[in-house]
């Protein structure tokens, strides 16, 4: 998998202003499949380590602030 090159270059993306990851969530971590998302211990919020997403969805879904955002390619949708 590729390690994602910039953290504005990927497909989700997290509001770091919601994100409550320094507060021990890390629900969108533990539901992605692919295992793509991990939390920055520096900065306390969550992040898109690896480029690629299967777009399923539960990541987004389930935050429970709303912080994440999938950003589905047109040709899925
Ligand atoms: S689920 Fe939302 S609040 Fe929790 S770590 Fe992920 S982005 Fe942050
Ligand atoms: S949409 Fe699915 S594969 Fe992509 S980051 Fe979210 S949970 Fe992981």
């Amino acid at each position: 998998m590729p390690l994602a090159a910039t953290r504005t270059s990927v497909p989700v993306s997290v509001d770091e202003e919601k994100c409550i990851a320094q507060k021990g969530c890390t629900v969108c971590v533990d539901v992605c499949p692919l295992d793509v998302l991990a939390i920055d211990m520096v900065k306390g919020k969550a992040y898109m380590k690896f480029d690629e997403c299967w777009y399923c969805m539960p990541c987004e879904q389930d935050c429970p602030t709303g912080a994440v955002h999938v950003a589905i390619p047109y040709l899925l949708r």
